[in-house]
């Protein structure tokens, strides 16, 4: 195959699709592409128009009959090759991710980790695909369920983890028999396409993944046609409700997760220095570009929050933000322009509506990267639920804090979010834990662990307004997801032996 990412020096300056395992280009406008850390076009992108997404879906079509028949143990070998080629070349997909997204190497490599453990347990589809199995459920009649591939479905994925979170996605629809149409964001797509060439390079057959690059009228294309049987969605809670409530109109099963507002709950018992180290990470690591990310700190008490207030100003003097190949950094830039000076004015109107900027990350300098789209962390002190910075989810590097009397009060806040993606709280009270563990209303929760995101054998998705949907992303329910379960029922009489006609609803006699 013909690589569309080349090195530096030979760089392909256009990002194209990959269909029925071909680099292909032409059919549809095109888009620049930025390296956030300095702000200048490094590529560009061309965006599918319809007649390219249907190709697409057709390439899909005419791979699946014989995808679906190849054996689990076969389907599963391709990803044990897949592995090892993203470890071979992890170098090289980090400097894409943060070329493309800013992101830390260091921080990259974690994020693809977290993306080669979905391949890992997609390794295991002869287990999970056993299927369940009653003998003699009546006399010679043995009844057993199977999972069957679902055809052909797609997956549409946000900016902010263009390896993992696609990697949530194709490699356990493809190894459950199913192909895979993926349409990564169109602000970072070059390591998404460059790991699913890796695919193919680990024999993957053509057709059975292809990556269309494109915006709305490439995913409407997908949300209307009737050869889509399933959508997969990330990105942000708007966009997450139209993929939804169109997926499920016109018949298709969908899981849209959208985004979020994390709280931790800092309660007076906490070992605070603990606290603060973790929530530091856990707040400004990727620049809050993370749908986990720690963006609220709910401190209960007061003394608790005033030390908690100095001894995070304190830590914070030792962020380092810079560019994303300088691996002594803790982050780098935010996306866009745009998207910083959104961020930015989310911070003044805090301020407008009466909150304390305890510490200001708006006026950072980055030398040597002076048109970067940079922000310095930001710490806002004495926020309440009222503050359309508090309501809304900021999508960067600033921790807002909300002092509270009690934990009950504390919970109460936390349950009536519209958000409900990951929460977290910092105690040495094994009961509190519990409690909180049982009657929050999140769906993912850390007892003293910032983020907590699910490894790759549970599954992971929010609650309310972060998730619409019946089945969470990977792991178990992915499996369920991207399957259809059938039932059979099957008698085999013995020589001789004939049933009598039965007219009334047949039970086990
Ligand atoms: P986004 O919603 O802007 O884009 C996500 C995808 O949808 C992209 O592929 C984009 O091309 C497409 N899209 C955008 N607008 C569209 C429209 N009007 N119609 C059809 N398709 C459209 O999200 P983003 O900015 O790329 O990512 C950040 C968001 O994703 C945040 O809100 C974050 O919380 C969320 N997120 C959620 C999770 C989760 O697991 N819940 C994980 C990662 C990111």
């Amino acid at each position: 195959m013909v690589s569309a990412i080349k090195d530096k020096n030979n760089s392909a300056k256009i990002v194209g699709h990959l269909i029925n395992g071909e680099i292909k280009y032409g059919g549809g406008s095109s888009q620049d592409i930025y390296n956030p850390s300095n702000g200048e076009v490094s590529r560009k992108i061309e965006l599918a128009n319809k007649k390219t997404v249907e190709e697409a879906i057709a390439a899909a079509q005419i791979a699946f009959p014989e995808w679906r028949n190849t054996p689990a143990v076969k389907r599963a070998r391709v990803m044990f090759r897949f592995k090892e080629l993203l470890e071979k070349n992890a170098k090289k997909i980090c400097e894409l991710i943060g070329e493309e997204h800013g992101k830390i190497s260091h921080d990259a490599m974690g994020e693809l980790q977290r993306g080669i453990e979905n391949v890992e347990y997609a390794c295991s589809a002869p287990e999970i695909l056993k299927g369940e199995h009653s003998k003699n459920v009546g006399q010679s009649v043995d009844c057993w369920s199977e999972f069957q591939p679902l055809g052909v479905v797609a997956g549409i994925t946000p900016f902010n983890f263009p390896a993992m979170v696609p990697m949530w996605m194709y490699p356990l629809a493809i190894v459950c028999g199913n192909c895979f149409i993926l349409k990564p964001s169109e602000r970072d797509p070059s390591s998404t396409l460059y790991i699913a060439e890796l695919l193919h390079e680990a024999g993957l057959p053509k057709g059975v993944l292809n990556v269309v690059n494109g915006g709305k009228e490439a995913v409407d294309t997908l949300l209307f046609d009737p050869r889509v049987e399933a959508i997969s969605f990330v990105g942000s809670t708007p966009v997450a409700e139209y993929i939804y409530t169109t997926a499920s109109a016109n018949g298709k099963r969908c899981q849209a997760l959208g985004g979020a507002k994390n709280h931790a709950i800092v309660m007076p018992d906490a070992d605070i220095d603990n606290a603060v180290n973790q929530l530091i990470g856990a707040a400004f690591g990727s620049s809050g570009e993370r749908c986990m990310a720690l963006s609220v700190a709910i401190v209960v008490g007061d003394e608790v929050g005033n030390n908690f207030i100095s001894k995070m100003k304190e830590t914070m003097k030792t962020l380092k933000v810079g560019a994303y190949n300088e691996s002594s950094n803790d982050f780098g830039p935010l996306i866009t322009e745009d998207h910083r000076n959104k961020v930015a004015s989310y911070i003044k109107s805090a301020e407008d509506q009466g909150a304390t900027i305890a510490v200001d990350g708006r006026d950072i300098k980055v030398k040597g990267y002076e048109n970067g789209f940079f922000l310095g962390a930001t710490l806002i002190d004495n926020v309440t639920p009222s503050m359309t910075s508090y309501k809304e989810e900021i999508f960067g590097p600033v921790l807002q804090v909300i002092r509270a009397n009690n934990m009950q009060e504390a919970m109460d806040i936390i349950n009536d979010h519209e958000y409900a993606n990951g929460t977290c709280i910092f105690t040495r009270d094994g009961e509190a834990a519990r409690y909180f563990s049982d009657q929050i209303k999140v769906g993912m929760v850390g007892i003293n662990i910032p983020l907590p995101v699910p490894v790759s054998y549970h599954s992971f998705g929010g609650w309310k307004r972060s998730l619409f949907g019946d089945l969470f992303a990977y792991g178990p329910d992915g499996v369920k997801f991207y399957t259809r379960r059938k039932t059979i029922t099957q008698r085999w009489p013995s020589a001789g032996v004939r049933e009598g006609k039965e007219f009334s609803m047949p039970t086990m006699k």
